[in-house]
């Protein structure tokens, strides 16, 4: 396992392996099991699998986590090392953005719903970091987790209507034992606040086997815990936009507040249209 530091570098070993496939898992590190499910799957789909560990200052909004975003890099050079990744690309802030941009790639309608409402420029900057990425290391393929559900459609809708020449590829969300989603920012939770957290998704699941409605499933988690629901909804998936009667694929998205950490989860599922007579 190496790890790299310049675009310089990062280019050079890439020519390297010019003739093989080579899978990217964009990361922002502070590594967890979720990561280390997309470098499994990556490992299995690929000949070499580079990481890449950069906590992204532009999608982050001014009164955001980016100072305080969890950071342990050599524990990260050690899971990642377990896990098999062949490369580390670990640029700093300056070496990914030398200069001010004198152009900016703007989401449109997708980015306007979910954590794009409460997160103006988010997925701008998530864009932004993904394309840089994506160029500079050329992946035939890239991973990304379905915990994001909402980052994972939009760089799919990227990929294909700039016709990235990468596969996107998605895993499913990794989960606690109790059922939290794992998240680098759960660490941020107090123990009382880390034992609500589940709730989270069992409201979800309560919800998607309709047995609560949503409104009952956002009073239920505030009122069983300390969080206060940012967003609970459910829209068409991956378009992100108002379920209509021909809606097959869904996505039961939700955030919350709990204290200072914003987490998020969501559960997507599909309804096979039935029964010619
Ligand atoms: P992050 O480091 O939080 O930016 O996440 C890097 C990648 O890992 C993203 O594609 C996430 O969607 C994915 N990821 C994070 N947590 C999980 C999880 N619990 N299960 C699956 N993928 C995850």
């Amino acid at each position: 396992m190496k790890v790299i530091t310049t675009i310089g570098d990062m280019k050079a070993v890439i020519n390297k392996h010019h003739h093989q496939t080579i899978g990217l898992v964009p990361t922002m590190g502070y590594l967890h099991e979720g990561h280390v499910a997309l470098v499994t799957q990556a490992k299995k789909e690929n000949h070499i699998v580079v990481m890449s560990i950069f906590v992204n200052p532009t999608q982050f909004g001014p009164n955001e986590d980016f100072e305080s975003y969890p950071r342990d890099f050599d524990r990260d050079v050690m899971l990642a090392t377990e896990a098999g990744v062949d490369y580390i690309f670990a640029p700093s802030v300056t070496e990914m953005y030398p200069r001010t941009s004198s152009l900016h790639l703007h989401v449109g309608e997708m980015a306007q719903t979910l954590c794009g409402a409460s997160r103006p420029n988010h997925f701008d900057g998530v864009v932004q970091i993904v394309t840089k990425l994506l160029h500079i290391i050329e992946p035939t393929h890239a991973y990304f987790g379905q915990k994001d559900a909402q980052q994972l459609a939009i760089i799919e809708a990227l990929v294909r209507d700039y016709n990235f020449p990468v596969i996107i590829r998605s895993v499913p969300i990794i989960r606690e034992a109790d059922g939290l989603a794992k998240s680098s920012r759960n660490v941020y939770l107090t123990p009382i606040e880390r034992q609500q957290a589940p709730v989270i998704y069992a409201t979800l699941q309560q919800i998607q086997n309709e047995v609560w409605t949503i409104a009952e499933g956002i009073a239920h988690i505030e009122k069983v815990t300390t969080g206060k629901v940012d967003y609970l909804t459910k829209l068409s998936y991956p378009d992100l936009t108002k379920p209509t009667a021909e809606t097959t694929a869904f996505i039961l998205a939700v955030a919350v507040y709990i204290g200072t950490t914003r987490l998020i989860d969501n559960v997507i599922w599909e309804v096979t249209s039935c029964c010619a007579q």
